[in-house]
């Protein structure tokens, strides 16, 4: 057995980079090669069907159910061009990833034959078996009847010999049994919040996008390795292992050179993204060992998050040709930097006015200052229910440990805007608004032009931080799917913003200029935010703790607690009011959250159980062997000395054996509180419990990581943190 991992280390070692295939063209000529793009759609469909799909695209008009079998038509043809045999939707449930069930386009021609055949009626709409998937409760077993509908403002795509048709999931009744139905849906809300709004400012515009940006942070480890670590391939990470002397202290591998192993499958996963159309952008190392990071060109948020999904897909296909496996998991490995999926997030207008970035004038100004000062207004009121937005078993790692993000929501602004507010807080309310841009700055070298310094600054502690033209929502896990958070953020902003409007409306019907209304309405809202929901300084002290506290806002760190922000008033009210999720809706996806808490927990916990049995003790009790042999022998070489001669194996066997007694008496606590969980019928109460099993799993890896400071290393069956985390 141990030979086995010191030879699994060994070949590990010695692999050698496989070569990236790469094509022989500028990047820009294959792009979206695999996407039925507007090119696509402009070549293989009639002009006529091409405007109708573009009007439905654009201006979010409904698609004639008669043109669909045109457009059906030209994709097929499209597809069978590279070799497609299949179709399938594709959608994503509320599970981890995407679901897809491919039927191949074979039919009947009724002559004897068969022939390739995709209709319309199959592209929009499809009936895939529901009662599988998570519902919490809204589809009984019984009425299995699920619906998936296409989604025409997310292009096609070809996966392999497989046409996918991105869709929305939806129940026999109508209630979004996905991610993508609410997030769809509040990005309508957000549209139709900010639109008139911006309408004030310059009539031309005619609609509202929320961007998103996400940087997807991950780690490589060698496949061989993973495989000899039951924990990682169960649950995606190590649930025990000794820190490794050398971690990350020397900030040695942060943009550090990236290996050349990784190096190629950077290069795979790229053109394989740009095939896809996915325009990646940036890709480095990240700050733990073997951890990385790639992130696209913001985009529309709903084109965006399906990019990102098939982006974790791809990477994960394109890990094993490397020889690697990809770990999204919020923390493969304890003591180190976790991976998080940060989500750049701001709102713009069709006629490209950033809304969240400093404009040219005044007026421009004021409507920057609008926008920013009514999403933080969102985030401090809803700041809770953000938090429940990233909040998972495995994202529950990285909360409120000392990284980002701590577990409570508040917004870094930086000393310029900080200012800015500051100072609109006490000028009238007519006074034009100016605000700092980039500011030149020699860097004290002849030879090097004069830099521009950002009007922000960085603060990696903060979980929502303004970085000059958008925000970072740092706090989203590195598995999540984005809709979750950017959903949430986007119905808050809507429900805020239509609050706000109703407000400077009515200064506006009192007789008020618009620019005197607008700093009216805002005034208040400066005073409220930068005393509560700003903070600028450590996120990860122990003073901000208690000064959040002060300062009302959430600082719950139990997992399945934060979920019931979901269901309290004021998050239904905003919820429903803005057409985003039901009140039904709401109930039922905490009971899926509830209880995909639990079954994590709870695999983790067996998983712990059984590798703490089979592996841990065993390694221990073999090592125990040794010295007990040793013992024996001392005792008859020296009967006299033997105390003196036999100090040292005597208090490693003393060691060893009170900690072989103590994972094996924590774990048996353990199994007990599992049974007593389970035994609980509301997924609530249930998770809760265990919440408590989850804390538990720390107790018993202690003794385990403590054994293999001390048992031999040739015992030692499982890869050490020094091995699984130097090795690419
Ligand atoms: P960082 O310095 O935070 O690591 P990166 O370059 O890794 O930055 O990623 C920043 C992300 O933010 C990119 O995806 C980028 O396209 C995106 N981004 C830039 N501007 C905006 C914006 N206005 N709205 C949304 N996302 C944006
Ligand atoms: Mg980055």
């Amino acid at each position: 057995m141990s030979k086995l991992r010191f030879d699994v280390v060994q070949d590990a070692f010695k692999k050698k980079a496989v070569p990236a295939e790469t094509p022989n063209m500028e990047t820009s000529k294959y792009f979206g090669e695999l996407v039925f793009n507007r090119d696509k759609m402009r070549k293989y469909l009639s002009a006529d069907t091409f405007n109708a799909l573009i009007d439905c695209i654009d201006n979010g008009h409904t698609l004639n159910r008669a043109i669909a079998d045109e457009v059906a038509g030209g994709m097929k043809t499209w597809a069978m061009e590279h070799g497609v045999t299949h179709i399938t939707h594709w959608f994503q449930p509320l599970t981890e990833g995407t679901a897809e069930k491919h039927d191949s386009l074979m039919e009947y021609d009724n002559k004897g034959g068969m022939i390739e055949e995709f209709t319309g009626k199959s592209l929009i709409q499809q009936e895939p078996d529901a009662s599988s998937f998570p519902s919490g409760g809204i589809r009984a077993t019984f009425e299995a009847r699920g619906y998936t509908a296409w989604d025409p403002t997310s292009p096609v795509f070809i996966q392999d010999d497989t046409l996918c048709i991105p869709t929305v999931f939806i129940s026999y009744t109508g209630e979004a049994l996905d991610y993508k139905t609410p997030l769809k849906k509040s990005l309508k809300a957000v549209n139709d919040a900010a639109l008139p709004i911006c309408q004030m400012f310059d009539a031309k515009v005619k609609k509202v996008y929320s961007y998103l940006g996400w940087e997807q942070e991950y780690f490589l480890v060698d496949e061989d390795l993973y495989a000899a670590r039951p924990d990682l391939m169960l649950t995606g990470r190590t649930l025990m292992g000794h820190a490794s002397s050398k971690n990350q202290q020397l900030d040695d591998h942060y943009f550090g050179a990236i290996p050349s192993r990784v190096m190629e499958f950077m290069k795979d996963v790229e053109i394989e993204g740009y095939r896809h159309g996915i325009p990646l952008k940036t890709r480095h190392n990240e700050v733990a060992p073997n951890q990385f990071e790639l992130a696209p060109i913001s985009g529309e948020t709903n084109l965006s998050n399906d990019q990102n999904q098939m982006m974790m897909n791809l990477m994960n296909n394109i890990a094993r040709k490397h020889g690697f496996v990809l770990l999204l998991h919020e923390k493969p490995f304890e003591g180190i930097n976790g991976s998080g999926k940060h989500n750049n997030w701001s709102l713009g207008t069709d006629t490209g006015t950033l809304l969240l970035a400093p404009g040219k004038d005044a007026m421009s100004n004021l409507q920057f200052i609008t926008f920013f000062v009514n999403v933080l207004m969102a985030v401090q009121k809803h700041n809770a229910l953000l938090k429940a937005s990233i909040a998972t078993a495995t994202n529950a790692h990285r909360l409120g440990a000392n990284e980002a993000p701590p577990a409570i929501i508040s917004s870094f602004l930086g000393h310029t805007m900080t200012n800015v507010l500051r100072k609109l807080m006490d000028v009238p309310s007519d006074t034009p608004i100016t605000i700092a841009g980039k500011t030149g700055k020699s860097v004290g070298l002849v030879e090097i032009p004069e830099i521009f310094i950002d009007n922000t600054d960085r603060n990696r502690t903060s979980p929502f931080a303004f970085t000059g033209n958008r925000f970072e929502f740092r706090a989203v896990g590195s598995s999540a799917n984005c809709a979750g958070a950017m959903t949430t953020l986007n119905a808050a902003v809507a429900e805020q913003l239509t609050d706000f409007k109703a407000k400077v409306d009515k200064e506006i019907a009192g007789g008020k200029a618009m620019n005197i209304a607008f700093m009216d309405v805002l005034k208040p809202m400066i005073r409220e935010i930068i005393d509560t929901v700003c903070f600028d300084g450590n996120g990860y002290s122990d003073d901000w703790q208690k000064e959040a506290a002060r300062r009302g806002l959430d600082t719950e760190t139990c997992v399945p607690k934060m979920f019931k922000e979901f269901t309290k008033p004021a998050s239904v009210e905003m919820f429903t009011h803005i057409g985003v999720y039901t009140e039904d809706e709401l109930v039922a996806r905490n009971e899926v959250k509830w209880e995909t808490y639990t079954k994590k927990v709870q695999i983790e916990a067996r998983v712990m159980g059984r590798m703490a049995i089979n592996h841990i003790i065993p390694a221990a009790l073999a090592y125990k062997t040794r010295l007990l042999t040793i013992l024996t022998q001392l005792k008859t070489i020296y009967p006299d000395d033997f105390l003196t001669m036999a100090s040292t194996e005597i208090e490693l066997l003393k060691k060893v054996t009170s900690l072989i007694d103590e994972v094996r008496t924590r774990c048996a606590d353990m199994v007990e509180a599992r049974k007593a969980a389970n035994k609980i019928e509301s997924e609530y109460e249930k998770a809760l419990a265990y919440y408590d099993i989850a804390e538990s799993l720390f107790a018993i890896r202690r003794p385990i990581d403590k054994l293999e400071e001390v048992v031999d290393n040739d015992l030692w069956p499982l890869p050490k943190y020094r091995e699984l985390l130097f090795i690419n």
